[in-house]
């Protein structure tokens, strides 16, 4: 099925239940148990259904059937945000001693759990130049337990050379995490290009209103034959003690999923509130219209901005003369490029003062809404990161980011003409 179809139909059945043409919100705590019996195989893995809310949920597993098929994955699981989404793909098969490798390219909550709060859990980080690849090969080693990136990268607008990434991994038997928030799982499927796992935060376009923070993490299909006799990710090939000496390959489901739900969902419990799954379904419903709208709003303001006078560079893949231009053609459906667009003011003040004049666009620290968001990365996201790391992120001063939603767009080029005068 087509992805438009699999986004308005994907993982529901309306003739079981109650025959709801709008998924039900399974708003509860527990489940009941038949009997005693019941009880004890939902326990014990011999029959599968619900328990408790914090390891499985109905409406999150329509969204978690619905998402795997969008990313051509085997299997999803969604939890409380992004930024847990992220966490429990890296603790998943990442342990003290162990190391991982991440772009130089990505989200700054990505960056401060990876580079930093992580490290207190004794996994160290590793940088890696996502624009080429070209320094990654030499940083693996035997403890070496992912290589993480986003497609597109937000804030720097910066795309991956995924191909190139993939190949070195899979010479050297590493698994590949991609985040892939704004490229979306309708514009681009990493799984495609031989990505094993995706991670999304599902609060941005995935939503498209901003209204609810998720997050969801994606397997590709057969790693329970990669994990088998793997050495370096032995956890999911021998007895797992907290789980009365379970080994996740053996099972006849996704394994990597399962043991983010069975070992890391228990016990750490970032769990998705139904409601915002539901949320996110209706979001989902709409997500390939938007994206294609989105791609060609920004294109138009990438253009007007590349016009004027008082702006000394335009960063957007979709622009012919971008950096990042084959590669959004090479990888993006149709080259479209999502709602992210950067552009560098005259000055720091100047960048200040638009973000003060504008009236249309919101002054918000998001992305993905149907309403446009203007930040100043300089003064908010990016005040805490000391000056000489922000130009090597990609991050000027004058850099002022956009995040184009839905709105006509001659109504938001003059907003932002307004605000340049
Ligand atoms: C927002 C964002 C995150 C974090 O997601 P939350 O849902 O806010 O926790 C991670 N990665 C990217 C690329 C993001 O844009």
């Amino acid at each position: 099925m087509q992805k438009e179809t699999i986004a308005v139909h994907g993982g529901y059945d309306n003739k079981e239940g109650w025959g709801t043409m709008s998924v039900p919100i399974a708003q509860t705590t527990a489940y009941a148990f038949r009997d005693a019996e019941h009880a004890a195989n939902l326990f014990a893995l011999k029959e599968l259904g619900p328990i408790y809310s914090r390891l499985t949920n109905p409406t999150n597993e329509v969204l978690e059937k619905r998402f795997a098929e969008l990313e051509g994955g085997a299997a999803a699981i969604c939890v409380a945000s992004g930024q847990s989404a992220i966490f429990y793909a890296i603790a998943n098969v990442a342990e003290a001693g162990d190391n991982i490798i991440i772009s130089d390219k990505l989200y700054g909550g990505a960056v401060t759990l990876l580079a930093h709060t992580i490290k207190r859990f004794g996994i160290t980080a590793k940088v890696f130049k996502s624009a080429d690849a070209s320094d990654l090969e030499e940083l693996i080693d035997e403890n070496t337990k992912a290589i993480f990136f986003e497609s597109l990268s937000n804030p720097q607008i910066a795309i991956t050379d995924v191909e190139k990434v993939v190949e070195i991994a899979q010479k050297h038997g590493v698994i590949t995490v991609c985040d892939n928030t704004v490229a979306t799982a309708s514009l681009f499927n990493p799984i495609q290009w031989g990505v094993d796992i995706v991670v999304h935060s599902t609060s941005k376009y995935t939503n498209g209103q901003g209204t609810a923070i998720g997050g969801i993490v994606v397997e590709r299909d057969g790693l329970n034959d990669f994990f088998k006799d793997s050495k370096r990710y032995y956890h999911f090939n021998t007895p797992d003690e907290s789980y009365h000496g379970l080994v996740y390959t053996d099972l006849p489901l996704p394994c990597f999923c399962l043991r983010i739900r069975l070992a890391l969902l228990r016990d750490i419990g970032a769990a998705q509130s139904p409601f915002n799954s539901w949320l996110l379904l209706q979001g989902l419903e709409t997500l390939a219209l938007r994206m294609e709208k989105v791609s060609d709003n920004t294109l138009v303001i990438a253009k007007y901005l590349e016009a004027h006078p008082k702006v000394k560079s335009v960063n957007y893949p979709g622009l012919t003369n971008s950096s990042e231009y084959a590669k959004a053609q090479k990888y993006f459906k149709d080259g479209k490029a999502s709602g992210l667009v950067s552009f560098e003011a005259e000055s720091y003040e100047a960048a200040k003062s638009i973000i003060d004049s504008v009236k249309l666009f919101s002054v918000v620290v998001n992305i993905g809404d149907s309403k446009s968001l203007i930040t100043h990365p300089a003064s908010t996201t990016h005040s805490q990161i000391p000056q000489e790391k922000l130009s090597k992120a990609g991050i000027n001063p004058a850099t002022v980011r956009l995040s184009i939603g839905l709105e006509d767009t001659q109504d938001l080029i003059a907003d932002l003409e307004q605000a340049f005068a």
